[in-house]
């Protein structure tokens, strides 16, 4: 017979396992189904985690060239490339050993295999053997998470023309790159590799950087790319791809002009498609949008008891989202009440060089919904602590309400900004005014002093620039 479960997720991603762990917590019956070797998903094996190890040493690397300001002398350093994977790989491991644990410790069973819904209350896994068996699943979650995009004319052959799973796997730092997209995955990878000596271009569809950042915080980043040596080409079309004796060849249309860009590889960072169209979702009455599933703001599908969380629907594809999200699922199925995912607060980060991080409305979309805004620059430059690790340059940008007062998004550029947005999330959860957030101490000397000479800034009376 069937065992029966209070809950069934599909995908282990930061989505799934993260429901898992509220869901064991809350005492409900959970399984949880992986078709990887490894739990943890995109997020932990081709994501956040593996890019942010290579991030660091590429980060590393350009500080420790920059040594000799600061007094120490090394002689001529190198990447060891090799080393920085497996660096990189030992991260990776790590975490998904910890999620095994914290199956275990919250008595989730883990399935391996291939999930699709069955029919009501049914799931069917396809273990990589050929193996089925079925579950009865009170509830369903799917957490299928998603894969990257590409573009009809920039087919994707792993070799030289790669995506964001299979450039994770490169075995030598190439000469030369150039990256397609100048989203958060884009800007990262351009990031790594110019720190780390490829000579490096960018390319995107959109005028600006970053797109969905705010527009300041875009045209300072392309500033300090170009200043860096990143090549950066927005609003450039791409037309086509070709091979050349060592490398690619991108065609591309930059208003009524033709370009064209050599180098050794090129990364299509174009966007991620959902994963939806093998989950079963023909034996339920769920439709999908362009691939998506829709959703209430309880996370529920059309389809009763199956829910649906993280990259599969169309909200911010991030993994704080996707756990946020199962986490409100789970805490649903209990019967916990829980209060609705506030959009406007989804922070976000990019983890390029200098970092960009945001929380709640830009200048622009304020300005949509109605605000009479203001709004209050400060410089990196204006906080010491910048000048001690040489990173003065970026800027934070405020935007406020001029009738109540209230912040209503903060954009940071600069050093350490994704560390730096913690305190914008808790002040604008917490509908902070910029003179309350002027009036909180912060302690000298810090980063984070950047928040308060925003504050002060939006009030017209910053102490330091
Ligand atoms: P996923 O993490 O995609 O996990 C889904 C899981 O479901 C996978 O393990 C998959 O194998 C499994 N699965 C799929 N179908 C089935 C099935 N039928 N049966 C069983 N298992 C199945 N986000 C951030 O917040 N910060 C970052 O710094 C960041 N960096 C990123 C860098 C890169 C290069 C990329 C590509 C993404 C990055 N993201 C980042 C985005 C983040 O990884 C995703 O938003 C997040 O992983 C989505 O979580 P999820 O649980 O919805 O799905």
């Amino acid at each position: 017979m069937a065992e029966t479960f209070d809950v069934v997720i599909i995908g282990s991603g930061p989505g799934g396992y993260v429901g898992a762990i509220r869901a064991g917590q809350l005492g409900l019956k959970t399984a949880i189904i992986e078709k990887d070797k490894r739990l943890g998903g995109t997020c932990l094996h081709r994501g956040c985690i593996p890019t942010k190890s290579l991030l660091w040493t590429a980060e590393l690397f350009h500080h420790v060239k920059e040594a000799g300001d600061f007094g120490i002398d090394l002689s001529s350093p190198t990447v060891n490339w090799p080393n920085a994977m497996k660096h990189k790989d030992k991260v990776v491991t790590k975490g998904a050993n910890g999620i095994d644990f914290l199956m275990k410790k919250n008595k989730v069973t883990v399935i391996k295999g291939h999930g699709r819904i069955a029919g009501k209350g049914k799931v069917e896994v396809t273990a990589a053997d050929g193996t089925k068996q079925v579950l009865d699943a009170k509830n369903v979650i799917i957490a299928t998470g998603s894969v990257p995009k590409s573009l009809p004319n920039v087919p994707v052959d792993h070799k030289r023309v790669l995506n964001s799973d299979s450039i994770l796997q490169i075995e030598r730092i190439p000469k030369s790159i150039i990256v397609l997209g100048a989203g958060a995955v884009g800007c990262e990878f351009a990031s790594i590799f110019n720190h780390v000596g490829s000579k490096t271009a960018i390319v995107e569809y959109l005028p600006a950087l970053l797109p969905i950042e705010d527009a300041d915080i875009s045209k300072e980043l392309e500033k300090i790319f170009r200043r860096r040596g990143i090549d950066v080409h927005t609003g450039s079309a791409v037309e086509k791809v070709e091979h050349t004796a060592d490398g690619v060849r991108v065609t591309m249309k930059v208003g009524n002009e033709t370009k064209t860009l050599e180098a050794e590889i090129l990364l299509s960072a174009v966007g991620r498609s959902p994963v939806t169209d093998d989950v079963g979702l023909d034996k339920t009455s769920i439709k999908t949008d362009r691939g998506y599933i829709k959703v209430d703001s309880m996370l529920r599908t059309s389809e009763p008891n199956v829910y649906a969380v993280g990259d599969v629907i169309p909200t911010p594809m991030l993994a704080h989202m996707a756990s946020s999200e199962c986490v409100v699922a789970v805490e649903h199925i209990a019967g916990k009440n829980p209060q609705p995912i506030n959009y406007d607060l989804t922070p976000s980060a990019t983890y390029c060089y200098p970092e960009v991080a945001s929380v709640g409305l830009t200048e622009k979309k304020a300005k949509e919904r109605g605000y009479d805004v203001k709004i209050g620059n400060a410089p990196f430059g204006a906080v010491t602590k910048s000048a001690i690790t040489n990173e003065s340059t970026g800027l934070i940008k405020i935007v406020s309400d001029k009738k109540y007062d209230e912040v209503l998004g903060i954009h940071i550029i600069g050093p350490h900004a994704t560390e730096l947005l913690a305190e914008a999330c808790v002040a604008l959860k917490l509908e902070i005014t910029t003179e309350e957030l002027a009036g909180t101490i912060h302690a000298h000397p810090t980063l984070s002093e950047i928040v308060h000479e925003g504050a002060e800034a939006t009030l017209g009376h910053p102490r330091h620039f």
